[in-house]
């Protein structure tokens, strides 16, 4: 455990991380790595990912190789060839977008998909490997003291951590967010099934080295490949007639058959493929100005959770963790400071990711006139056209990341020249 201490430029601060998510312990490697003694509490008993896939943008790939993991996560991953999203009922190519190239040129990285288990894994031997970090497991924080100096978490079975300062990286219902901010997850009514197949169980017609997006009325299903292609991601997403409560549970296959009805066969046809059928029932919040005060900030999930459109929440906890470290070495160790820099420069752009994808969903689960209009949006839309829409997202940089803060907040920033003078 470590130890009540101040923080000084002299003396390393100490840090507590709760949750050890993406999030957790690419942040406790981006803190770790400057110096920082970090204790990361996470409640599981056991470090893992759920069996699913993700899709992780040109920018998660610039944060990854700031935190050292980039080449380990890009050795497990498939590299797309394309985006693609197709109508669901009537099997017509509503967009497709290639990301070989042309694109890797322009935004510096690829796109590409990966199992969640390998890039948690990736991060994770990082972690194992530091001297700075301990892990806890089975750690299920429960109440919080955060004041000057120092803050304490107890966990549920009793244990005490102190450190210098806090970051909540414990998710959408997180428990430090409940104690800074109060608010409520918004829940969206949005189910989503998941599931991993074995490529003999992918129909041949749809193995495409892409994440495809079937859009139908009020529902969408995504499949991509894992593993070398020899597993494929399966999504399936429904507005659901049920009064919805944020969370997992059991689910069943003739639920979801019961919201396909009227899509077409060819993409209809994977929903016989997965053998379990876990439900997740999704939410977000609106976004907010302040993440913390003093001592604590959030990261993540916790910070910003969003649905899953635009397949951005682990990259954003990601660039997160490199941002954080950025602001902690702008503001010599100064971890309240650090941490009012880290908000402002991340509170607006991961906010428009969040209000982007409620959009995005939209235009997936469009139906009627929506629809139409919808499927001829990008009709004939050159790539660059489409790599200029999302020059904002992808286009991230971690010698960047802190250019969207005032420059009041960021010490280290040079005094201009006319100021100066
Ligand atoms: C269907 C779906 C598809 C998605 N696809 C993509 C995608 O393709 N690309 C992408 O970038 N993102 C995607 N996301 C989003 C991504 O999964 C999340 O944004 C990301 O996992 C968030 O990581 P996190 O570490 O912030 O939170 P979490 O992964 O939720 O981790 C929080 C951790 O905190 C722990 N914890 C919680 N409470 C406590 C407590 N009180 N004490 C101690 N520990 C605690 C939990 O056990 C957990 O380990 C998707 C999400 C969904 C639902």
């Amino acid at each position: 455990m470590a130890p009540l201490s101040s923080s000084s430029s002299a003396a390393r601060p100490t840090l507590l991380l709760v949750g050890g998510g993406i999030g957790g312990m690419a942040a406790a490697l981006a803190l770790a790595r400057l110096g920082v003694s970090v204790d990361l509490l996470e409640q599981s008993s056991a470090i893992g990912e759920i069996g699913a896939g993700l899709q992780l943008g040109p920018n998660a790939f610039a944060a990854l190789d700031a935190l050292g993991v980039g080449e380990a996560v890009r050795r497990g991953s498939v590299f797309t060839e394309r985006l693609v999203m197709m109508d669901a009922i009537d099997c017509s190519e509503v967009a497709s977008v290639p990301v070989g190239e042309a694109f890797r040129k322009r935004f510096g990285n690829p796109y590409a998909v990966s199992h969640r288990a390998d890039l948690h894994g990736a991060i994770h031997q990082a972690v194992l490997a530091h001297p700075l970090i301990r892990l806890h497991t089975s750690a299920h924080v429960e109440a919080l003291e955060i004041g000057t100096p120092g803050v304490l978490a107890v966990t549920r079975d009793g244990r005490r951590f102190r450190a210098d300062a806090i970051v909540g990286c414990d998710g959408v219902k997180s428990v430090v967010r409940g104690h800074l901010v109060g608010d409520a997850p918004r829940v969206s009514g949005h189910v989503v099934y998941r599931a991993v197949v074995p490529v003999a169980d992918m129909p041949a017609d749809l193995r495409w080295n892409a994440p495809v997006v079937w859009a139908g009325p009020n529902c969408h299903l995504v499949h991509y490949p894992l593993r070398d292609g020899q597993q494929y991601n399966l999504v399936v997403t429904f507005h659901s007639r049920e009064h919805e409560q944020w969370g997992v549970t059991e689910g069943s296959q003739a639920e979801v058959m019961s919201y396909f009805e009227g899509v077409h066969a060819r993409p209809r046809q994977l929903l016989d493929r997965p053998t379990s059928w876990r439900r997740w029932s999704t939410a977000d919040r609106d976004p907010i100005e302040r993440w913390g005060e003093g001592p604590a900030t959030l990261l993540g999930d916790a910070a910003h959770p969003m649905m899953q459109y635009l397949a951005q929440g682990a990259c954003m906890a990601i660039e997160d963790a490199v941002t954080l470290g950025e602001a902690v070495k702008a503001c010599d160790f100064d971890l309240p400071a650090a941490f009012r820099l880290y908000e402002s420069a991340r509170v607006a752009r991961t906010a428009r990711v969040v209000l982007s994808v409620r959009e995005m969903g939209r235009l997936y689960h469009a139906k009627g006139v929506e629809r139409l209009v919808r499927n001829s949006l990008w009709v004939g839309r050159t790539p660059e056209r489409f790599y200029d829409a999302v020059e904002w997202l992808y286009a991230w940089r971690p010698e960047r990341c802190l250019d969207d803060a005032p420059a009041a907040l960021c010490p280290a920033a040079p005094v201009p020249a006319a100021t100066a003078a």
